[in-house]
């Protein structure tokens, strides 16, 4: 077992209180790591540091604080192979998507590096003898609550913008798998120039050390991926001192394959999305209507796609889907597959759940309608639950018929009438025919319970920051 320690202004040190906690690798179910279980005042202890480092790290330069990005991101290449190892032993990542994800890690700080310098104010038109323009400003201190579906990915994406642009941070990594986090700072605040202070992280159960973070009153902004229930509790935390909320919050994303649709590209693209990191994805297929002339075919071939997986520990490199991330989301999980079929969908293939590790098999639904719990609730899970239209129109009501409003997959050949469903579809992204997601997109919506702002390329860079305006009378 790992024993790890917290890293609270520059130097690894155990909760206060003593306590601890342990992770599980989820491809066993044995213990993973031990971890300090904290509380508030090693929240407090972090937010004090990360506030007297800030002055500092906003201090300096552009260019300098640019160039320190630029070495974690070469120290997060250096050590991908024991961070990737981290994610298969304690996420159930299959080793080459948790090499893939270092290294995408690693793309953050490197873009976050060069976009950071893009912004820059203007000048902003004023009557005469006047001058008046906005600067750009670090936030100050930012806490950071993070999920577990994607630990290492979904921390990059959020402290390489936050700090490049000279914020400092308090980071809570997921209960579940603290260690991956852990691993990621221990190799990170080896960059030369990094102050003591600028990153800071503290483990512990979310109810009190995220609820901590979002609260404490030296917090300037509350950045968040989650579910939306845990997102309505931080917003309710943050409420008193009105701080900023940048909230990635959950989705139940309708994928729309009509008649002319490629079935074939469609499934090479959504297929691979339902089932890799076993279906934890937020940005994945929620719930897919497919028309009635294509229907059938649709469900052959997903079913091939789905049974050619070689599901197992992903310890063994020739894995392709690993375990769930922990017995309680299996179990949550395997609810919705049960009510689905109590509900008369039809199980395809899959459906069966291990004792030994926290394994579900991809499982296909068909014959499923709109209004069964599975297709309206959130399942983020190795689930596709298919359901057949044959009216346009009434496909597009059910889209949008959701308490959330991530993001939605079209598929057609007439890209015209794809196009069409861009302004018709209330949601923060549409995909059409394809699913693609870089460093200088934006992601994230303020849509319905699906979140609060963006994340990613410059919009999301420009949320850790605030614009000051200025005027000048000079005549
Ligand atoms: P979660 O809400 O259970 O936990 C997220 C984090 O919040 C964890 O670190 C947890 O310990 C912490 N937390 C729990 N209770 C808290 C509280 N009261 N106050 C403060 N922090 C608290 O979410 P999860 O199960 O880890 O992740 C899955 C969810 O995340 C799904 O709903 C998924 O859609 C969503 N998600 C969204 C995006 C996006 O970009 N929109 C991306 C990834 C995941």
């Amino acid at each position: 077992m790992l024993e790890m320690n917290q890293y609270i202004g520059g130097a690894w040190v155990p909760s206060i209180s003593g306590g601890r906690m342990t992770t599980q690798n989820p491809s066993t179910g044995e213990t993973f790591a031990s971890v300090p279980s904290s509380d508030a005042r090693d929240v407090d202890a972090a937010v004090i540091s990360a506030r007297k480092a800030f002055p500092g790290w906003s201090a300096l330069s552009q260019s300098e604080r640019s160039k320190v990005m630029l070495r974690i991101a070469a120290l997060i290449r250096e050590h991908a192979d024991e961070m990737a190892m981290m994610e298969v032993c304690e996420h159930g990542t299959p080793y080459g998507d948790a090499f893939g994800v270092c290294m995408g890690a690693a793309d953050k700080f490197e873009w976050s590096a060069n976009a950071a310098h893009r912004l820059t104010g203007s000048e902003i038109p004023v009557p005469g003898g006047t001058l008046s323009f906005v600067k750009y400003h670090p936030v100050g201190v930012i806490s950071f609550i993070i999920p577990w579906n994607l630990p290492t990915i979904m921390t990059a994406v959020k402290l390489a913008p936050a700090l490049s642009l000279g914020n400092t941070c308090v980071i809570k990594p997921p209960s579940v798998n603290s260690a991956i986090g852990l691993k990621f700072i221990e190799v990170i605040s080896k960059a030369e120039g990094l102050p003591p202070g600028a990153v800071n992280i503290v483990t512990g159960a979310g109810g009190v050390v995220g609820a901590a973070m979002a609260s404490h009153p030296e917090v300037d902004l509350v950045g968040f991926t989650g579910s939306s229930e845990t997102g309505k509790a931080i917003l309710a935390a943050a409420a008193p001192t009105v701080k900023k909320c940048v909230m990635e919050l959950g989705g139940n994303n309708p994928v729309l394959v009509y008649a002319d649709a490629d079935i074939d590209a469609c499934l090479k693209v959504l297929a691979w999305r339902q089932f890799n990191n076993s279906g934890q994805h937020c940005s994945g297929p929620g719930r897919y209507y497919v028309h009635e002339r294509v229907y059938d075919e649709f469900i052959v071939k997903f079913k091939a796609y789905a049974e050619s997986l070689k599901l197992g520990n992903p310890q063994d490199k020739s894995v392709q889907m690993g375990p769930m991330v922990s017995r309680e989301h299996q179990n949550k999980v395997m609810g919705y597959i049960g009510s689905a079929l109590e509900e008369g969908a039809r199980l395809i293939t899959g459906g069966s759940a291990s004792d030994d590790g926290f394994f579900i098999t991809p499982t296909i639904l068909a014959n499923c309608t709109h209004n069964m719990k599975a297709a309206r609730e959130e399942i983020f899970g190795p689930v596709a639950v298919v359901i057949k239209f044959t009216d346009a129109d009434d496909v597009i009501a059910a889209a949008n018929d959701s308490r959330y409003g991530l993001c939605a997959h079209v598929w057609t050949r007439n890209i015209g009438a794809g196009m069409k469903l861009i302004d018709k579809l209330h949601v923060g992204a549409v995909f059409l025919n394809c699913q693609m997601l870089t460093n200088e997109q934006p992601w994230g919506t303020s849509i319905r319970e699906s979140g609060i702002g963006k994340e990613g390329g410059i919009f999301g860079l420009a949320e850790f920051t605030d614009q000051k305006l200025v005027c000048v009378k000079y005549e």
